[in-house]
């Protein structure tokens, strides 16, 4: 077993301190693929928030807030460097937790969390207002300052990389941060902030406080002394944001699902699009909020995708996660795994076709076969709802506009694949298809140097890039009066 978690008690970090919760309890939490519990892990509740709070505060007023831009960005690479140090254990300790199979936590995770630090360690000191000359009797200009504290609540699908999306901005702009991970993937959270204090961020400036949503969660939302919320996780839990954040105005930034159409045209390489499309859903158990769940194909090369996407269905390895070989994982937990079975029933009921999969693998471990859906209309449940789970439906579509119609037609709104080889086409669909990002000829990447996020119920802000930076900073006008 994993050194950081040899089945012991691990403890809140507030104020630089390894602390229990002020209540004393412990949650369990176990590894998906054994259904085994893995350790025991405090749990905070709003007494715990409270004093990650005030220790947050502090250190935005005091010892954060006051370094140097460029010495904040410095901190921020050292903690690069010990995350690079310690990858092999932070690989081990996301897989334990999440049950994602290590190579995919290492080729992709892992890369993307130090990525994510080296860029926003270069913009720590490069965060600059503009002087405006609106004034012939004055020196007008603007300067951006840290919004303060900053409240962050992610999911257990990526628990590392969206934790690492959220820090790495917040702190590089100077704000300071208490960090709720998902109940389920409490670990890797702690261990980053572990890494913080010893690269030598001042106490208080990343604090952990693992807990529940409706507790822990809550209570960031309700903090009068939080400044900014940031969130990614469901549409439902997003509403609750916005109106437990209306008590002080706090700023919000929603990170939501989605329920992502993947359109291929005749005349791509249809071998290559419906291998993306199999990544595209089957990758992290389909457990991904841009998941290319709905799979559209041109009435003329339906047949050819659906058998192409059963062929990468009956390719994927499902087993452990400790084997390099294994490219799917269980899914999170009991719940998602009854939810996602839940679905394939509905589906089946709806009346659609299961080409392949639409059951449990194996007795132990929360795993789902890869699943395809055929004879799918666009408005079942299926074809219409987030599964967040391995499960892809295929429907056919007559021309360009109708398959505009159906990708746009869910209330998500967050991304969308476009597989053509008229280049034309590719700038109509760009141009018509809504969602934060399109892929054409491609499927799935992300890249903090671009704006992420979505519209409708896929949420609203964007982070990544410098977009991020705007996103934990104020602007503040000065106005100099200097006469004529
Ligand atoms: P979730 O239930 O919304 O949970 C997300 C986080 O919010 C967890 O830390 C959860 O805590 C916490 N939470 C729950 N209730 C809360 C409350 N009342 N107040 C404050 N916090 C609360 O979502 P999930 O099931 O973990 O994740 C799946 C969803 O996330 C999917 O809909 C997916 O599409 C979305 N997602 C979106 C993106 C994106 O970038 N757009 C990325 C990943 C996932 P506990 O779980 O510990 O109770
Ligand atoms: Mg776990």
């Amino acid at each position: 077993m994993n050194q950081f978690t040899a089945g012991k008690h691990h403890d809140l970090l507030i104020d630089g301190q390894r602390v229990p919760a002020a209540s004393g309890r412990y949650f369990e939490t176990r590894d998906p693929s054994t259904e085994e519990v893995i350790a025991l892990v405090a749990e905070a509740d709003a007494a715990d928030v409270d004093a990650a709070v005030r220790s947050a505060r502090a250190a935005f007023e005091g010892t954060w807030g006051q370094m140097r831009p460029a010495d904040r960005g410095l901190a921020l690479l050292r903690l690069a460097e010990f995350v690079r140090r310690d990858q092999e254990e932070l690989v081990e300790l996301e897989s334990l937790d999440s049950g994602k199979p290590v190579s995919a936590v290492r080729r992709q995770d892992l890369p993307a969390v130090i990525d994510t630090l080296i860029y926003y360690a270069g913009w720590a000191d490069k965060i600059s207002g503009q002087v405006i000359p609106a004034r012939t009797d004055a020196l007008t200009y603007t300067v951006r300052e840290p919004m303060g504290v900053v409240g962050a609540i992610i999911p257990w699908n990526f628990p590392l990389m969206i934790g690492m999306w959220k820090i790495a901005p917040a702190l590089a702009c100077g704000c300071t941060v208490v960090l709720k991970p998902a109940e389920l993937t409490p670990l890797t959270a702690l261990k980053i902030g572990e890494l913080a204090v010893e690269a030598g961020f001042p106490a208080g400036t990343l604090n952990v406080v693992p807990g529940f949503g409706k507790t822990a969660g809550q209570a960031i939302v309700d903090h009068p002394d939080i400044d900014k919320v940031t969130f990614t996780g469901s549409p439902g839990v997003g509403r609750q944001i916005l109106r437990g954040a209306a008590g002080n105005l706090k700023r919000v930034t929603l990170e939501l699902g989605g329920k992502s159409a993947n359109i291929i045209f005749p005349g791509s390489d249809v071998e290559k699009a419906v291998k993306a499309a199999g990544a595209g859903i089957f990758f992290n158990t389909g457990q991904v909020c841009s998941a290319g769940s709905r799979i559209l194909a041109h009435r003329s090369i339906y047949d050819e995708v659906v058998e192409r996407l059963v062929g990468r269905a009956q390719g994927m390895r499902l087993g452990d996660p400790r084997d390099d070989k294994t490219s799917m994982g269980p899914l999170i937990s009991q719940t998602q795994m009854e939810r996602v079975l839940g679905y394939i029933e509905v589906g089946r009921q709806e009346g659609a076709e299961v080409a392949i999969g639409g059951a449990r693998h194996g007795d132990k471990g929360y795993y789902v076969s890869p699943t395809v859906f055929t004879g799918v209309e666009h408005e079942m449940r299926i074809s219409q709802e987030e599964i967040f789970g391995p499960v892809a439906t295929v429907i056919p579509f007559e021309d360009e506009d109708d398959a505009v119609r159906l990708a746009n037609g869910t209330v998500y709104s967050l991304a969308a694949g476009v597989w053509t080889a008229d280049i034309a086409q590719s700038h109509r669909m760009t141009r018509k298809l809504k969602a934060g990002t399109v892929w054409v000829n491609t499927y799935g990447p992300t890249d903090v140097r671009l704006p992420w996020g979505g519209m409708r119920d896929s949420g609203f802000g964007r982070e990544h890039g410098d977009i991020a930076i705007e996103n934990f900073t104020e602007p503040k006008v000065v106005w100099i009066n200097t006469g004529r």
